[in-house]
């Protein structure tokens, strides 16, 4: 096992704190372990503040077929944290842009979409990042990302809304502009659910 480093050693004894407070002696097999997974998860759940996410696009192809169509990818999952609750957020994102002489590895759009969920996050802001991440990136102008997520702190806590999802979107240049580009963008994804 790493050695916890300070804010780590801090929250296994707040966790541990909690255990003994409201479990007790009474499921000591199932949470003798928990404080140190707990941090751990912690670790993993926001690995996306020790990555860069440009990164993820810096490799692109020489487009040789002149394609300047939309490319679209479904269904990406989404596994973020809510900032306000530190609640998980899941979910999915259809992203979509229209290429300028190079085209992308496609792996390396959920890629950097990845990076950015696994941070505090609010769905509003995951959108505008990862349009903004990839206008910067890339030098595309044109690109649109569509998330539909559950959020735990709706779910478990507050008004308890099981069923309830969340919409939210970020569409760049034609998308925002063009009325066929943006029908076209949200028409592919109507029959789509999480
Ligand atoms: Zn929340």
């Amino acid at each position: 096992m790493s050695e916890l480093v300070t804010w780590q050693s801090k929250m296994h004894e707040a966790m541990k704190l909690f255990v003994d407070q409201t479990v007790g002696l009474q499921d000591e097999v199932h949470t003798d372990e928990t404080p140190l997974r707990f941090v751990r998860a912690m670790e993993e759940y926001t690995s996306g503040y020790r990555e860069d996410a440009a990164a993820a696009l810096q490799k692109s192809f020489e487009d040789s077929c002149g394609q300047d169509e939309m490319v679209h990818i479904y269904n990406i999952p989404i596994a973020s944290m809510c900032a306000h609750h530190c609640a998980p957020i899941i979910g999915r994102a259809h992203f979509a842009y229209i290429p300028k002489n190079r085209v992308l590895g496609l792996s390396k759009i959920p890629r950097f979409i990845d990076v950015l969920s696994r941070r505090l996050q609010i769905q509003e802001k995951l959108c505008t990042e990862i349009t903004g991440c990839f206008m910067q990136a890339t030098g595309v102008t044109d690109c649109a990302v569509e998330i539909i997520a559950y959020h735990c702190c709706m779910m478990m806590r507050g008004v308890r809304t099981h069923a309830s999802t969340t919409v939210t979107s970020s569409l760049k240049g034609a998308f925002r502009i063009n009325q066929m580009t943006r029908n076209e963008f949200f028409s592919r994804r109507q029959e789509l659910t999480l």
